[in-house]
């Protein structure tokens, strides 16, 4: 095949019938020969046939397509793109660690059981909360721990309450939790500064309210000001205020969530602690409770008497298991390796540095695209496609120009209350040199949408493959390679 081709066949469309990838000499033991040479050949199961080096080269070949925060910045809002440092995979690596058994009984066990253990008191002293679950496998897993507990908090209280409160600028998780939890939602509107109303939560709060599920900061990047007010109104109604983390980035070491009045809240590991990310997982969205939801937690828990660590899997009230074991094991060990290698006196420069990087841009950039909430941001920005709307440039045709540059886009089109968003989040781990290319190629797109729109609607140029027909794609699913090469 031509190796230097960007566009990669599959598999399949490289296979030529009788190609094998080894040949195995003569087995001495008999009966593993025959099975060998016998019925079960490729034919029954019609994979592709080639020979090993093909196989080699053919994903050789699409890694280099890969793009990741190994290669470039990528600004994906909301989603914390940050790098992992090389030193979490080594650690995570280690012999001890990466065969740890979930089956090993506790005394053998007392190594990973520490990890956990002290992860759970490393995120209990960032977050200020007294209770901790590490089981939860992402972010919306977590919310839906949260939405149980919140459910089995008043069922033991016989209350009888229906219905969550959701931000408009809510991730499409929190609803999604709180309808699997057998919650109704409802929608409460951001004001104009971007920001969640006290007052509008007070004429919201009713006592048929659970909980109240708010972003902080919120999915515009701003942090929301009037929080402390807001988890009054909700206690003084009886309700519960769950705190999506997915953005602590901006607040580590500078501010503690549990003094807010918030009551439970998740951290997604693979956002804000530096673990692998994307490509659907694995991730780890730890769930942090206050001393009054802590009896209904996920089991098992992961305790300490004296110098030794046990599991308890039985509770009196327990909501039950979110899955197999401890949860993703090895994203907490790159966790606990990141946190303790940053140590207590750097954690909040991270935070400081990630806040600074997306008002550096969002400054750079507000005469070249329209501002929609003008406040200083926290880690992220957003900016809509307006100015450049006025001829025909669209936040789409922005993002696949960004493709050309070898720059990953930032998320578009969310939050959904802001048309047209391009929500940049830079992230703590890019130097002042790349938040300034990444200015400048913005500045050059802005210049483009007036001068040459073409550019911009035809973009991208440069990759294996140009724009895909979404609309097609989800309304004839293809599943099967031969209908795609046919
Ligand atoms: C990422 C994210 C979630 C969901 O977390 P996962 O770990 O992807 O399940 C929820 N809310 C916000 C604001 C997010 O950015």
């Amino acid at each position: 095949m031509i190796t230097a081709k960007l566009q990669e066949p599959l598999l399949s469309e490289l296979s030529q019938a009788g190609k094998q990838a080894y040949t195995l000499r003569k087995s001495s033991i008999k009966e593993y020969h025959k099975n060998l040479d016998g019925k079960f050949t490729r034919t029954d199961v019609d994979l592709p046939e080639l020979s090993e080096v093909e196989v080699v080269r053919h994903f050789t070949r699409l890694s280099t397509k890969n793009y990741g925060v190994d290669t470039g910045m990528y600004p994906l809002g909301s989603c914390t793109m940050k790098y992992n440092p090389k030193i979490n995979e080594d650690i995570a690596a280690k012999e001890g660690l990466a065969y740890s058994h979930p089956l090993f009984g506790e005394e053998q066990a007392q190594g990973s059981l520490e990890i956990i253990y002290t992860l759970q008191e490393l995120l209990k002293t960032i977050t200020g909360f007294s209770h901790i679950t590490l089981n939860p496998m992402a972010g919306a897993q977590a919310e839906l721990a949260g939405i149980l507990i919140t459910r089995a908090y008043f069922e033991d209280k016989k209350e009888k309450r229906h219905t969550i409160l959701v931000p408009d600028l809510a991730h499409g998780t929190n609803p999604a939790s709180a309808a699997l939890g057998n919650f109704k939602t409802q929608e409460i509107k951001c004001g104009k500064q971007g920001i969640l109303e006290a007052s509008l939560v007070e004429q919201y709060m009713t006592n048929d309210i659970a909980a109240l599920m708010i972003t902080n900061p919120n999915t515009l990047g701003l942090f929301e000001e009037e929080i402390l007010k807001i988890t009054k109104i909700v206690h003084d109604h009886g309700g519960l205020v769950y705190m999506d983390g997915a953005n602590l980035n901006a607040l580590l070491g500078i501010t503690k969530i549990a003094p807010m009045g918030v009551d439970l809240m998740h951290i997604n590991l693979h956002k804000t602690f530096s673990t692998p990310h994307g490509g659907g997982g694995p991730g780890a969205g730890p769930l942090c409770v206050n001393e009054k939801l802590s009896p209904y937690l996920p089991i098992p828990l992961v305790t300490k008497n004296g110098t030794t660590y046990s599991l308890i899997t039985e509770t009196k009230k327990s909501i039950g298991r979110m899955g197999l074991f401890q949860g993703n094991f090895g994203i907490l060990v790159r966790a606990l390796t990141y946190i303790l290698s940053l140590g207590n006196e750097n954690i909040k420069k991270v935070s400081e540095a990630a806040i600074i990087a997306a008002n550096y841009i969002k400054e750079h950039l507000k005469n070249d695209y329209h501002l929609p909430y003008t406040k200083d941001c926290m880690h992220e920005c957003i900016f809509t496609d307006k100015f450049q709307k006025e001829n025909g440039v669209t936040t789409l045709n922005i993002a696949k120009s960004l493709l050309d540059y070898g720059i990953h886009p930032p998320t578009v089109y969310f939050p959904l209350v802001v048309s047209g968003a391009l929500m940049i989040e830079p992230t703590e781990c890019e130097s002042k040199r790349n938040l300034d290319h990444f200015i400048s190629v913005m500045k050059e797109l802005a210049a483009d949408a007036k001068t040459n729109p073409d550019k911009l609607k035809n973009a991208p140029r440069e990759t294996p493959v140009k724009r895909v027909d979404e609309v097609n794609a989800v309304k004839n699913l293809v599943l099967t390679w031969k209908k795609i090469i046919s």
